[in-house]
């Protein structure tokens, strides 16, 4: 085989990096591509190039990050930045556009990290200008400093606090945070505490975030319903009713909406690979062994892509994910290093049973009402979806046919589980027995001289 590389690693972000580390500091050729301009991933983002004043507002689990990138960057490992991965296949060949132009490489092995999606929040009026996700928020902060100001955030999960937090410290507070879930909603979560409880250090950050919030004034609605994001040309205020019953209005220029992270299961999908739907996450997860290891031989999935687990134990599953790709080609990996990694993990997953039924985001939120949009690219609404159930429609795939919902340029990655979801309650099954999008490439958007590129770039046996 000619310049076929040993692995190729799809993100950059806490598995993908540590994934890469161990394989190239074992002597292995590994080419990471990433469609972010510098590795870092979701959490980590530019962390590499961030000045001191700008980690300072993003605080101490940001800095972190920056002993990855650097660890990567010293392993040999080579990295393609911009590289937006549109299409994978199962004999290790990836094809990705950079700068306009297609590109075709090939591997022996593939480490897919890409990582969580922020779950979609469809509210009444969410499609407005001047409404956007706090992930989105977070990342115009990362990456050039900028805050909105006059926000209201809006939803439930612990980013929520977090991107208070940062947003306070960057000068510009949040108005309020109007939140889903009760203040009573931790009884659901009091199975998961004694596990929690030995995961201790994440506890503790929770509550500095909470006190954050206090210290700094920031107005805490909890257990809100009847949310909506008001205005004509623009999103103007959020009205809802809080959990007295009482009707609240507090007008903004700004909306920032979250309600936890979901897998990103387009390529794995895309693979054909088998995927489950978890319940206490409320989202589908391809199936994968404790390496990552798939049912494709070459193939292994690390990190919040294979269910939502963290940026800790996604950096340790990545490197679990290294040293089983290295068992694949040959290498020895020591025993107690691999036991090592496996106990950390299980050490990391005790506190995800309470964090996921904390920030479980209701019912109500994940099955919208009425016309709200569930599809934004091709603008279908919520009640169109439950009529096509109405007609005898199953699946999610069917529903392309009936007013092309996951057919525009996100390809699904919006409004997948919330399709599953009301299909599941209107057909009265589960969103196991109703599946998900036939995810196929291009998984984004590319022009046709992209696809015409790949001509001349394969690589060959
Ligand atoms: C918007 C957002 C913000 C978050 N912020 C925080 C935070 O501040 N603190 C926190 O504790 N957790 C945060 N999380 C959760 C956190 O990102 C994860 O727990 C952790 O980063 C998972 O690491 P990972 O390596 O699995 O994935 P990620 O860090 O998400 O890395 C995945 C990488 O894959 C790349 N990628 C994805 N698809 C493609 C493609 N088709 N082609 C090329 N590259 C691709 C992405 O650009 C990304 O760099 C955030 C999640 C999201 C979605």
């Amino acid at each position: 085989m000619s310049d076929l590389t040993d692995v190729i690693v799809i993100g950059a972000g806490a598995a993908g990096l540590s994934a890469a580390s161990v394989l190239a500091e074992a002597g292995r050729d590994v080419l990471v591509l990433d469609e972010q301009p510098e590795p870092g991933g979701q959490i980590y983002r530019a962390v590499g190039s961030s000045e001191a004043s700008r980690r300072a507002v993003l605080g101490s689990g940001y800095v972190r990050g920056a002993a990855l990138v650097a660890r990567a960057r010293a392993s040999g490992a080579r990295f393609v930045e911009q590289a937006t991965v549109w299409r994978v296949d199962a004999d290790g060949s990836v094809c990705y556009s950079r700068d306009g132009r297609g590109y075709r490489i090939r591997a022996r092995h593939l480490v897919v990290a890409t990582g969580a999606l922020e779950r979609p929040v469809p509210l009444a009026g969410w499609t407005l200008p001047g409404v956007m996700t706090a992930g989105a928020a977070q990342i115009m902060l990362k990456t050039a400093g900028l805050v909105g100001t006059d926000a209201v955030l809006v939803g439930c999960g612990p980013l929520l606090y977090l991107v208070a937090g940062q947003m306070a410290r960057a000068g510009a507070p949040p108005k309020a945070l109007v939140e889903v879930n009760a203040d009573d909603h931790w009884r659901t979560a009091l199975a998961g505490l004694p596990g929690a409880i030995r995961s201790w250090p994440v506890l503790v950050e929770g509550l500095g975030m909470l006190a954050e919030l206090r210290r700094t004034g920031i107005r805490r609605h909890t257990g809100a319903r009847s949310i909506r994001l008001e205005g004509d040309e623009r999103a103007r205020a959020v009205t809802f009713v809080d959990s007295r019953g009482r009707p609240q209005s507090i007008g903004c220029e700004l909306v920032l909406l979250h309600a936890g992270v979901v897998p990103n299961i387009q390529i794995t999908s895309s693979l054909g690979l088998e995927h489950d739907w978890d319940e206490r996450q409320a989202c589908f997860r391809p199936r994968v062994g404790r390496d990552g290891q798939t049912s494709l031989d070459r193939v292994w999935v690390a990190g919040d892509g294979a269910g939502i687990m963290g940026a800790a134990a996604s950096a340790i599953s990545g490197e679990l994910a290294g040293m089983a790709v290295l068992e694949a080609l040959g290498n020895a990996v020591q025993r107690r290093h691999r036991e090592a990694a496996e106990a950390a993990l299980a050490r990391e997953a005790r506190v995800r049973p309470f964090l996921d039924a904390l920030y479980a985001p209701p019912m109500w939120l994940r099955r919208p009402e009425g016309d709200t949009i569930v599809c934004r690219c091709e603008e279908v609404g919520a009640d169109a979806i439950r009529g096509y159930a109405r007609l005898g429609c199953n699946g999610p795939n069917q529903t392309k046919a009936y007013g092309r919902p996951g057919m525009g340029p996100c390809q699904g990655r919006y409004c997948g589980l919330i399709v599953t979801e009301l299909l599941a309650q209107e057909n009265g099954s589960t969103p196991a027995e109703t599946g998900y999008y036939r995810i196929r490439s291009p998984l984004k958007p590319i022009t046709v001289g992209e696809m015409a590129d790949l001509a001349g770039s394969v690589e060959s046996d």
